[in-house]
């Protein structure tokens, strides 16, 4: 099996290949490739049927060098150490391409929450943070949502932590509903941030972003936002799949209505516009644009030679096995990599927090703008770097934020 089945060992195959021809010293090497923190914690919860159980959480601290650890908290039956720990090392990796003062976490918990009530989810959420307080705080460690958490249980995050602290502490997570800390802009910053790169890599290829088809894997926040702002430029969603069916249209599909019925039926299975599709037929379509937007390891050595696509916006983190993107790489597809193409969620819970330290709350569109920014800077350093090394987006994305995080390691020196 690729990387041996091991998620960790898939990113540090990507750190490798960057680390290489960056010429990285050895010791420095050795430092970025050690997880500093790895917290477990037994979660034990009073169901509703009066019954105990025990949850396992986790919380990553991979790196801190360039600022607090920083990372959303997924809930997730299938979440492993070794998968929070990769995702861990991808955040600092992002938050360095995305030049935000920020090191790399992430946490999360073995759980299917679909089958916890709200009671339950709520219990779990402030337990698991009361196992961890020590570990986080807005100097410390700010988490941030995942993969099947919310603003809600940002909010659960955040009184919790000020419970313990005996203060109001809004800058300990990010994500939170606008009422209390929250970022206007925060929920759409990762799609956002997915149309952002699209956008620029459709101008770099000369090829027009209207008009440009599209398809998506997920629509959770990352994937319905993306579908949604992409097609306001114009371009045109012919498939999304999610965690349960798909629809296909070749004429295109109507993004806000997905959207309506997918708030009420939890899945966009069984929307009228178009034909059912499956994730195996959506990948192979002979689209433009490709936006996994799911979990790890959809493309693989297995379907990586069917995809037709010329772009990939990786909206997920870590879609793309080792083994998939050599295939894709030796194919010409233009894979815009997880580390920086969902860059724009971390870039926004980065202004939230400034708002949040300063007490003072911006505009939309001083957000959307001062994102717009962020994310078109990042393109290009990823996108010259790729050209100055003669190497792909993925390795030329880690070469910018290996030698960002490698130079404040140097010059912080070792303690001790
Ligand atoms: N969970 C998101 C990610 O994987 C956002 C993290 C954050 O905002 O801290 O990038």
């Amino acid at each position: 099996m690729e990387s041996g089945g091991s998620i960790f060992n898939a990113m540090l195959q990507e750190f490798d290949g960057a680390a290489r021809l960056l010429g990285l010293d050895q010791g420095i090497w050795k430092v970025l490739t050690h997880p500093k923190r790895q917290i477990a914690v037994s979660c034990p919860i009073q169901m509703d049927n009066g019954e105990i159980e025990v949850f396992t959480g986790y919380r990553v601290q991979y790196n801190i060098t360039l600022g607090p650890a920083k990372g959303g908290i997924r809930y997730h039956p299938n979440v492993t150490l070794d998968e929070v720990t990769a995702l861990a090392a991808w955040m600092t990796w992002k938050c360095a391409v995305a030049h935000v003062p920020f090191g790399g976490g992430k946490g999360g918990i073995i759980v299917d929450p679909n089958r916890l009530s709200r009671r339950e989810l709520e219990a779990l959420t402030r337990r698991y943070i009361a196992e961890i307080v020590d570990a986080i705080g807005p100097e410390k460690d700010v988490p941030a949502p995942d993969v099947n958490t919310n603003d809600q249980i940002m909010a659960w995050v955040m009184d919790t932590y000020s419970m313990h602290v005996g203060h109001t502490a809004t800058a300990v997570v990010t994500g939170k509903p606008i009422e209390m800390g929250g970022s206007l802009g925060r929920r759409e910053a990762t799609g956002r941030g997915v149309m952002i790169v699209t956008r620029e890599a459709a101008k770099h290829l000369g090829f027009d972003i209207k008009g440009a088809t599209v398809a998506v894997q997920g629509f959770g926040n990352v994937g319905s936002v993306s579908a949604d702002l992409l097609a306001k430029i114009g371009a045109k969603i012919v498939a999304v799949t999610d965690w349960k069916g798909g629809v296909y249209n070749e004429k295109g599909l109507d993004i806000a209505k997905m959207i309506d019925y997918a708030k009420q039926h939890k899945t966009i299975e069984g929307f009228s516009g178009g034909e059912p599709i499956d994730n195996a037929k959506l990948f192979a379509l002979d689209v433009d644009v490709l936006v996994p937007a799911a979990l790890e390891n959809q493309i693989t050595g297995q379907n990586a030679g069917s995809i037709k696509a010329r772009v990939i916006a990786e909206g997920a983190n870590g879609p793309t096995t080792p083994d998939a993107h050599q295939i894709l790489h030796d194919r010409g597809i233009f894979v815009i990599p997880d580390i920086l193409a969902n860059a724009g969620g971390v870039t926004t819970s980065y202004f939230e927090w400034v708002q949040d330290r300063h007490g003072l709350f911006w505009e939309e569109s001083e957000v959307n703008h001062r994102l717009e920014t962020k994310m078109v800077e990042a393109f290009h350093d990823v996108l010259e770097t790729s050209i100055r090394y003669k190497t792909d987006l993925r390795t030329a994305a880690y070469i910018v934020a290996i030698s960002r995080v490698a130079t404040v390691t140097k010059m912080r020196g070792m303690y001790a």
